[in-house]
């Protein structure tokens, strides 16, 4: 028998009238497939190849009590009898496997996307263009009994309890903390009047389904922002909480207006556990831990230092739906890492799209896009190793298909090298390493520093080729350009990311798009994921929790010293970082704020000389002195064998940048992969 390499992660948890198969909470998301035509079917799909993959608990993405609470003007509610079927589905599916199943209750306030959003006061969040109306003592309490209603319904509809959200800046916690509720009533005040909403709640809640239901609360330990409540609030509430009969505590981080980055790719890995440690003396029952946990030796580590009785991982669950059940087998390097871009889910749901993961677009898209084996296998040439490439030779050898995968490089990962040497973009590296594995546990062969040509491909006699090849730098006509290459004043994002050509001090980036943010990151910026005391003092949190919020004062923030000049171009008038990622543009943006970046629109390029690039805005000529001018100028298709090949009578398919080099990105990439390995 192997010994797991898991023992905490994997042991059950006993809830006395029931018990959990082991410590991995599912956390909630919303996947927008709750709000489609037709979209419970999927969603039951979902979930329940989450809980085949052997996940102890899952959360569903938050569901209202009531019509105010929804996130928008079509998003879930709970609150009619004839809900309760499709919601059915779903718990059906996923009682197939031994997982148990909880609904998130989650009543919005004033982050409603929506004109009938309510609150403890009349004050706008800066996240919605709503003002809330204030709520009415007695519209309170029904909000108490519609939640007991949602509860009961929810029972009816085989969920194994609920999720009270209290956190995230919700209406919960709208009413817990002073900076949203100004209320001179028993619902406002001190903590204990603060929190009523949330006790009345949990007792409503249990009062309707009985003991043997669970309750889980999820509690903001750290809101993060100003106004916020005190360590000794959180505490008291955490004891109400328990006394009020909830059967879990799951650990809420930062309000959604919060101006610190709690879940994005360059947080460090389990950078706020240290406050449900701190928790774990005050309560006794079980306590959740959550964000940025990615990898089973990571939970592991949690629940071995006694941090969290459990561990919530959400988007971990959209990159592997297997993750449990590969960490059981000891087989964590076939996991499929979550590298917390956001770029498939959060912004997705932002943008009122279906949610999905950059590296597994097969997420949410469990009945659409199914790797069905073949009975016609086909001899396949892949050529270039990038994400697309290798997500499509993974994806076609699994249907049963004969793939030989080429680069011309010595190592697989296409930009991705590139793209890894960016500080916070550390987790690139666990992409490259789920993809070596995949190639050699489907027999892809696999050859590297092997440039093919149109000749050598069809002399080799496959059924199809698929091009790969990706992108090449944007040559750009700018005067002086030529002269500036050659004495190596101007550089391309390659030459300064991937062959560590020395820059100077004074630096004009060319192209504010994606690659010109992380080549000025790389030039300003140490990484911090590696250091998560560094990291959450560069972002004003205070781990001592000295004031309400855990925010430092101003005067205790570091003070940073610019290491560069740098100054960041582009053309368009707009922000400079307006294209970048719905739910983690701003972050870069604020990083390199910090370090002191200029950013310059509305640019046009006149000429490069000695002292260093001149420029017209508004207008008006100026010269941004520069040892170095770096061009990130966006992208062309490289797909020079397309012709010869289609002319030697081979069929060819493109993928990726060899497709359409515009604003792609690796989500696209990976996910043209796998919509041309399920049909070839
Ligand atoms: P590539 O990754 O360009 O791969 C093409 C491969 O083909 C290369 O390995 C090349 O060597 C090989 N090749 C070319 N010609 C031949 C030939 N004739 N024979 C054999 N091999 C050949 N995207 C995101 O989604 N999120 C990010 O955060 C992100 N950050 C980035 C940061 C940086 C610094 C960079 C440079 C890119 C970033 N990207 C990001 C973009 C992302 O990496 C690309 O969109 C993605 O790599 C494109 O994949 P691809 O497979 O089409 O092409
Ligand atoms: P990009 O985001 O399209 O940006 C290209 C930049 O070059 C823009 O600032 C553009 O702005 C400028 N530009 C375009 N044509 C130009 C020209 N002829 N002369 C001068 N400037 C020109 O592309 P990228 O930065 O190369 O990134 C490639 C892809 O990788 C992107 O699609 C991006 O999604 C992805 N990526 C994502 C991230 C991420 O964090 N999510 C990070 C890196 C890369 P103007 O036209 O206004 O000048
Ligand atoms: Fe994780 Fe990115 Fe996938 Fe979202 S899209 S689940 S952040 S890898």
């Amino acid at each position: 028998m192997t010994t797991t390499a898991y023992p905490n992660l994997l042991a059950p948890l006993d809830l006395g009238f029931t018990q959990l198969a082991n410590r991995v909470l599912m956390g909630s998301m919303h996947t927008g497939l709750e709000e489609e035509r037709g979209g419970f079917a999927k969603l039951a799909a979902f979930y329940q190849a989450r809980a085949k993959g052997g996940v102890g608990l899952i959360v569903t993405g938050g569901v209202s009590p009531n019509f105010r609470g929804r996130i928008e003007p079509f998003g879930s509610e709970l609150s009619h009898f004839w809900q309760v079927n499709k919601h059915k589905q779903v718990t059906e599916a996923v009682h197939k496997y031994p997982t148990k199943i909880c609904l998130q209750l989650l009543h919005t306030g004033r982050y409603a996307y929506h004109p009938f959003g309510v609150a403890p006061s009349k004050i706008k969040s800066p996240i919605s263009p709503f003002t809330p109306k204030e709520m009415s003592v007695r519209q309170i309490k029904s909000t108490i009994k519609d939640y007991a209603y949602a509860t009961k319904l929810a029972a009816k509809a085989g969920y194994d309890g609920v999720e009270i959200m209290g956190s995230e800046g919700y209406l919960i916690n709208q009413f817990a903390c002073e900076r949203t509720n100004k209320r001179t009533d028993e619902w406002g005040g001190n903590i204990e009047n603060r929190m009523r909403l949330a006790i009345e709640t949990i007792k409503a809640v249990r009062e309707k389904v009985g003991e043997k239901f669970i309750i889980i609360f999820r509690l903001s330990m750290l809101d993060l922002v100003e106004g916020g409540n005190s360590w000794e609030d959180v505490v008291t509430m955490a004891k109400a909480v328990e006394k009020a009969g909830a059967t879990l505590i799951n650990t809420g981080i930062g309000w959604h207006e919060a101006r610190v980055p709690t879940i994005v790719t360059s947080v460090p890995r389990a950078a706020f556990t240290w406050v449900t440690e701190r928790m774990k003396q005050e309560v006794s029952i079980p306590l959740i831990t959550t964000n940025r946990i990615n990898t089973p030796e990571v939970a592991e580590k949690i629940l071995s230092e006694g941090q969290a009785d459990m561990v919530s991982m959400a988007r971990p669950f959209l990159a592997d739906a297997d993750f449990v059940n590969k960490a059981a087998a000891n087989k964590s390097d076939e996991i499929n890492t979550c590298i917390g871009c956001n770029q498939a889910c959060l912004d997705h749901v932002f943008q009122q799209k279906r949610a999905s993961c950059l590296v597994n677009p097969m997420a949410c898209y469990e009945t659409e896009l199914v790797l069905e084996k073949t009975d016609k296998t086909k001899k396949l040439a892949v050529i270039g190793a990038g994400p697309a490439g290798l997500a499509f030779s993974v994806y076609a050898a699994q249907r049963g298909h004969q793939v030989e995968l080429f680069d011309k490089i010595g190592e697989i990962g296409g930009q991705f090298n590139v793209a890894k040497q960016v500080p916070g973009k550390e987790e690139f590296y666990e992409t490259l390493r789920y993809f070596t594995k995949q190639l050699s546990l489907h027999d892809v062969k696999v050859h590297l520093n092997n440039e093919q040509s149109a000749d050598s491909l069809l002399a080799a006699g496959f059924d199809e080729v698929v091009l790969a090849t990706g992108i090449k730098p944007r040559k750009l006509d700018i005067d002086g350009l030529d002269a500036g290459f050659a004495s190596n004043k101007v550089l391309t994002y390659l030459q300064v990311l991937r062959d560590k050509v020395n820059v100077g001090s004074k630096v004009a980036i060319i192209g504010a798009g994606g690659i010109g943010f992380d080549v000025a990151t790389y030039l300003s910026e140490k990484s911090l994921t590696n250091d998560p005391e560094a990291w959450l003092k560069n972002w004003g949190v205070d781990k001592n929790y000295q004031q309400a919020g855990a925010l430092l004062d101003k005067g205790e923030l570091p003070v940073h010293q610019k290491t560069r000049d740098i100054t960041l171009i582009q053309r368009k008038t707009s922000k400079v970082g307006k294209g970048l990622g719905k739910t983690s543009g701003w972050v870069h943006r604020a990083n390199l704020v910090k370090q002191g970046v200029d950013m310059v629109a509305g640019a046009t390029y006149k000429s490069i000389n000695e002292q260093g690039l001149v420029i017209e805005v508004a207008g008006k000529e100026q010269l941004i002195e520069a040892d170095n001018i770096i061009i990130c100028a966006g992208q062309e298709s490289n797909r020079d064998l397309q012709q010869a090949l289609a002319e030697g009578g081979v069929p060819v398919h493109l993928i990726g940048g060899a497709n359409v080099a515009a604003e792609l990105d690796a989500k696209r990439a990976i996910r043209q992969a796998a919509e041309l390995a399920v049909q070839i």
